[in-house]
């Protein structure tokens, strides 16, 4: 028997699950279809499991440079398995946490693959979701008043370099592995793959990167680019730019794996044990039914208005699926607008300027708003303050004293126009740069914000006053 609900969501990875909760908060009756596990990719192979083996590597890391904090620990071993074990561990606890919640809020999961029909003898309109359930039982049918798609995204790769799971991996694949391998070439050297060049260096595996833009983290500031080679080289991960991989020339052979790239018109081959291929994503449009409606799909995202209603304006779309920011947190936040306005809630629209982006690889980034190349194009008068890590009592206590914060402004307002830092726990302090924007915070005002001593926030406060040249410290 058909069931109704007041909004049927497809797929309950960050997006669904926390748009689930938000409609269960304003009494709307609620039920997910998730094909796969609750969580989505960020919880089971996306954000916790890679920061969780980041945190290992860097532990394992920091315990062979002990002797340097005046500690000699002797002979270290890395135990891969049990480093595997605890990420799992970790992704079960928070996986056990989200069903909690969609018992606690009454909603209803349906396990399976969903799909929209067209316009039937259930509805008028396109909307009417069909579940095929994995546990092979006759499909359900779910008729809601609303929809929101929240499909997500899966790993892309080139052509001719297909994910085949042993020589050549996704983050999917990689995040399985059951042993380190000796050497990785990584091709992308976006967020992803900087991240895993970090880890895997960190574990002691030899990695290589390969970027077809002129520089790694491309999206970020320019000099948080150049300063993040400049650290990650010093820590011997090798670096290749303005590489265009060319995904024919793969050759696989006993242990090894090698591919060649076009470097300022020559080419130059690279070997190594695996193969990482961390070249953005795909949105999941295929296969849910979107041929049944007037729904929009360009250039491979689905197409929304600021309220994420699609062309079928009682059908929503959030997340990973319609481009963008493909951040959990954005997806999340995403799922919350389209549920309030759905609830006539009169939600504010995102400023996507105002979200904050980090990158966990050791040093870490982090960043809020315009870059300063950006800020030039767009035609603003831009003062600039710099504070470098290397002056910070607690970053020399810490033994990372690499990085810095760049606080770009506007010399006509004193808006602050972005803020930018790499270096120790900087994604955990971008927030106060983050508020600063929401609130139209000045650089003096942050400057006057008085941080504490000592703490690494001091290079906040410091790069804030450098904006009109008083930074104390400098
Ligand atoms: P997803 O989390 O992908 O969820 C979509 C869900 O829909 C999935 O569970 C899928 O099984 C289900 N689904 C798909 N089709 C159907 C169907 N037809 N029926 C039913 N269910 C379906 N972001 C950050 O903010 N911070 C990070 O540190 C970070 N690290 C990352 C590291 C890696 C290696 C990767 C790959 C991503 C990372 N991200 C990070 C990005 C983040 O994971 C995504 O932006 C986020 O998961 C998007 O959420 P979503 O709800 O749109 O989609």
């Amino acid at each position: 028997m058909a069931q109704e609900y007041d909004l049927v969501i497809l797929g309950g990875g960050t997006g669904g699950y926390v748009a689930a909760i938000r409609a269960s908060q304003l009494g709307l009756k609620t039920a997910i279809v998730e094909k796969g596990l609750l969580g989505g990719t960020c919880l089971h192979k996306g954000c916790i499991p890679s920061k969780a083996l980041l945190r290992s590597a860097e532990v394992y890391a920091t315990a062979k440079k002990s002797e340097e904090y005046g500690i000699s620990i002797g002979d270290i071993q890395l135990n891969f398995s049990h480093v595997q074990e605890r990420k799992e561990k970790i992704v079960e606890q928070l996986h056990r946490g989200v069903q909690h919640l969609m018992k606690q809020g009454k909603i209803d999961v349906y396990e399976g693959i969903g799909r929209i029909l067209g316009p039937s003898i259930f509805s008028p309109m396109p909307g009417t979701i069909s579940v095929e359930l994995n546990n092979g039982k006759e499909n359900e049918m779910l008729i809601p008043k609303n929809v929101i798609i929240a499909t997500g995204s899966r790993p892309r790769s080139l052509p001719g370099l297909d994910i085949d799971g042993s020589f050549v991996l996704s983050s999917d694949e990689a995040l399985q592995l059951k042993e380190l391998p000796k050497s990785m070439i990584i091709v992308g050297g976006g967020v992803i793959g900087i991240e895993w060049a970090s880890m895997l260096n960190d574990f002691g595996v030899d990695v290589t990167v390969i970027e077809y833009a002129d520089r790694i983290v491309p999206t970020e500031d320019h000099e948080i680019s150049k300063e993040a080679a400049r650290i990650l080289k010093k820590k011997g991960i090798k670096i290749v730019t303005s590489a265009k991989v060319l995904s024919e020339t793969l050759v696989k052979e006993d242990d090894q794996v090698s591919i060649s790239a076009e470097i300022k018109g020559e080419n130059q081959t690279f070997t190594g044990e695996k193969i990482l291929v961390s070249v953005g994503r795909i949105a999941n449009t295929e296969n849910i039914g979107l041929q049944n409606t007037e729904i929009k799909v360009e250039k491979g995202y689905i197409q929304v208005n600021e309220y994420y209603q699609t062309k079928e304006t009682h059908i929503y779309a959030i997340g990973d699926v319609i481009g963008g920011l493909q951040l959990a947190h954005v997806a999340s936040h995403e799922g919350i607008v389209a549920v309030e306005h759905m609830a006539s809630k009169k939600p504010t629209p995102i400023d996507y300027s105002l979200v904050s982006k980090c990158i966990y690889s050791n040093p870490e980034m982090a960043s809020v708003g315009l870059t300063e190349n950006e800020a030039k194009e767009k035609g603003y008068n831009v003062k600039i303050g710099k504070f470098s890590f290397k002056a910070i009592g607690k970053a020399l206590v810490y033994g990372e004293s690499d990085g810095f914060v760049k606080i770009i402004a506007d010399k006509d307002t004193d808006d602050i126009l972005g803020v930018h830092m790499i270096g120790p726990h900087v994604t955990d302090m971008i927030s106060e740069a983050g508020l600063a924007r929401v609130l139209d915070a000045t650089p003096w005002e942050i400057g006057h914000t008085i941080h504490p001593h000592p703490s690494l926030s001091e290079a906040i406060g410091e790069a804030a006053l450098a904006v009109d040249g008083k930074a104390i410290h400098s």
